[in-house]
């Protein structure tokens, strides 16, 4: 097949432009990015090769080389890993397909250039890319195993690149960059001591060895091994290991440094930011293992979809097993990145056997006992850092309310929500501290946004009372608040459902006979408005809640709310149908003026039209839209021309 040239999509040029001329800083990275694309093609290969053992053939040591040439001003970084199809290279090195590179895009459109670009190189592994940082010109070569063919790419970055068949029997990838000449600050990466350096920070710990020829002047020696005096020095050529290959998981955590918990985050999670926490464990006993686990402090652009997957991987012995392993990690705390270790799992085991593999179980239960742990320390002690946690991951972790039910008190105590209390968010704990002595129940109210919830007709009782409400305004909070209908022995009671009960029993042994009276007297009146809206509500009646507004709408204890309502009509799912029921406050002079009308006209056309509109109203104020605003509006005009022709 003859050469072919072809476009990058757009966004990809993009890009390429950005990193070309936009990137100063920390050009060295392009190396840890093709290292670390070179061990997951070898982590994929050996993924692979568990169940198809002639994809390793007779290359099995699996291995990734650096060969640089000074003159050339070239350096490659080859592997013997999976290597790519032609269509593979065109859709991993051309498009935008590849997801990782266009939530980049999308996100850079967003922000400003700058600072915060490096930022975003970081979330999003632009990988292969930023080998343009330094070249000018890169020559990709690549078999796949057992390939009838290898291919070659190349691109100077300038809009595309070509691809064609080329002579290469060997398996894996071979990536050649053709260095621009180093400005005055720049390090020279065909230098040995450079390369040697930043292998050392940023891949020491990389599980397969990264090789170079390293040339050194020898004094020759004589059959002893001594040197032999006044010989010429000879050049000697020695191929060296240069990372110490020992995982860093395997380690004792008081033999690892900061920094290499750091870079090694890097490397397994592409992001450049640094982790919210570190958690190491080498766990001894019955069950031993060594887990190393990241809580990052942003969410990956994917995190809702269903692309995104656990971040785990799991080793035995040092042996990569796989990647993204569920069985490791909730998918509630799908965010948290790490590896896990464990000299107890067979090494034969496959994707379907860690399932139901009870040391995996054990492992995992435990991995989320101490993450919830470390949460709970970061949420006491390290306020600021947990705010941005619950920020990126917050709407996840609720997920486990639901499924989780062992650990669902750990996860209660680690939610953050709005409340009426100021604008901080607050604990669930801290609530209750807060709680007057004559307080039953946690009260809250779900909807759309704080605004409308502080304004909500619903908590003026509350308010006047001085009780506290948690404002619940994600759209996961509608169903995970079903997962918590209790927090240490106090009951979560929304305000806009069912019956309140607010009063002392002193306060009601009075009370309630005032709100026989009151009910009597306006039973003409709720009667009147409960036929008129009879397709609509299920009930009308005297507000206890009400000490403002004329009107609210109340779901009944056990159906749906309104927010939900809307959430599920937004998502185009069948409502299931429900009335709810319609209180008034009867201490409202609209509402008393309502009751003389009644008493004197009956049932005139004028209350019928009230009624409608005291129903719109109790609808729009909660939130919700109106069944018809031409309607609506019809009656409104109505009115105010009625009061302006008075
Ligand atoms: P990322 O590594 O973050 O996915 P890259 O742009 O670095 O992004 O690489 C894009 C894709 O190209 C990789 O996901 C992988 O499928 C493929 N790729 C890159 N380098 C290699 C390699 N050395 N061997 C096999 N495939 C590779």
């Amino acid at each position: 097949m003859t050469k072919e040239t072809m476009q990058f999509e757009t966004e990809i040029q993009q890009l390429l432009d950005l990193i070309i001329h936009s990137l100063y800083s920390h050009k060295e990275i392009f190396l840890r990015e093709l290292i670390s694309n070179a061990s997951d093609a070898m982590d994929k290969l050996k993924f692979k090769s568990q169940t198809d053992q002639s994809l390793l053939g007779d290359d099995t040591e699996l291995k990734i080389s650096i060969e640089t040439d000074a003159k050339e001003r070239t350096i490659s970084i080859i592997d013997n890993g999976i290597g790519m199809t032609r269509d593979e290279v065109i859709e991993n090195l051309g498009t935008i397909a590849k997801s990782g590179t266009k939530g980049f895009v999308e996100a850079l459109s967003k922000k400003d250039k700058g600072d915060s670009t490096m930022d975003l190189i970081g979330q999003f592994g632009v990988g292969f890319y930023s080998s343009f940082m330094v070249a000018d010109r890169v020559v990709l070569t690549t078999r796949a195993p057992q390939a009838d063919s290898a291919y070659r790419w190349e691109s100077k970055g300038d809009g595309s690149y070509s691809i064609e068949e080329c002579d290469e029997a060997r398996r894996g990838t071979r990536v050649t960059l053709y260095l621009r000449e180093p400005a005055d600050d720049d390090q020279d990466f065909t230098q040995e001591w450079v390369l040697r350096s930043t292998v050392k920070k940023y891949s020491d710990f990389v599980t397969y060895p990264i090789l170079m020829d390293i040339e050194r002047q020898e004094t020759p020696t004589d059959a002893e091994g001594k040197p032999i005096e006044g010989a010429e020095p000879v050049k000697k050529v020695t191929e060296e290991t240069l990372n110490s290959m020992k995982p860093l998981w395997n380690k004792r955590k008081s033999e690892v440094e900061d920094e290499e918990y750091k870079e090694f985050y890097k490397h397994l999670s592409h992001d450049w930011n640094e982790p919210l926490a570190t958690i190491h464990l080498n766990a001894e006993g019955i069950l031993e293992y060594n887990a190393l686990m990241f809580i990052p402090g942003q969410a990956p652009f994917d995190l809702f979809t269903p692309e995104n997957k656990s971040g785990m991987q799991l080793y035995v012995r040092n042996i990569f097993i796989m990647d993204n392993c569920e069985d490791l990690m909730p998918p509630y705390l799908r965010f948290v990145k790490g590896v896990v270790d464990s000299a107890d799992i067979s090494l034969n085991v496959s994707r379907e056997i860690v399932q139901h593999d009870r040391i995996v179980g054990k492992i995992k239960k435990n991995l989320v006992k101490k993450v919830l742990e470390r949460l709970a320390i970061m949420l006491d002690k390290e306020r600021e850092n947990y705010l941005k946690f619950w920020e990126a991951f917050g709407q996840v972790i609720k997920e486990g309310l639901h499924n989780d039910y062992e650990n669902r008190e750990a996860i209660a105590d680690l939610l953050l929500c709005a409340s009426t209390a100021g604008d901080d968010l607050t604990t669930l704990k801290d609530y209750l501290g807060r709680m007057p002595l004559e307080q039953k129940d946690i009260y809250y109210i779900t909807g759309e946004d704080r605004q409308t919830l502080i304004a909500s007709p619903h908590l003026e009782m509350f308010k006047d009372k001085g009780f506290e409400v948690l404002l619940f305004t994600d759209p996961v909070d509608e169903w995970v608040i079903q997962g918590l209908s209790e927090y240490k022995g106090k009951n979560l009671k929304s305000v806009a459902k069912g019956d309140v009960d607010l009063q002392s029993e002193e306060e009601k042994k009075g009370n309630e006979e005032k709100l026989k009276a009151v009910s009597d007297e306006f039973s003409g009146l709720l009667n009147f408005i409960k036929n008129s809206l009879d397709d609509k509500v299920a009930e009308v009646r005297i507000s206890q809640r009400l000490t403002g507004s004329p009107v609210c709408l109340v779901a009944g204890e056990h159906d749906i709310s309104a927010s939900m309502e809307r959430i599920l009509k937004a998502a185009n799912q069948p409502v299931p149908p429900s009335k709810r029921t319609l209180e008034i406050n009867p201490n409202h002079e609209l509402l008393s003026r309502m009751r003389e009308l009644h008493r004197s006209q009956g049932e005139s056309d004028d209350l019928k039209e009230f009624a409608e509109l005291l129903y719109d109203q109790a609808l729009l104020t909660e939130g919700s839209k109106v069944v018809s605003p031409e309607l609506f509006c019809n009656r409104l005009t109505k009115l105010m021309m009625k009061a302006v022709a008075e």
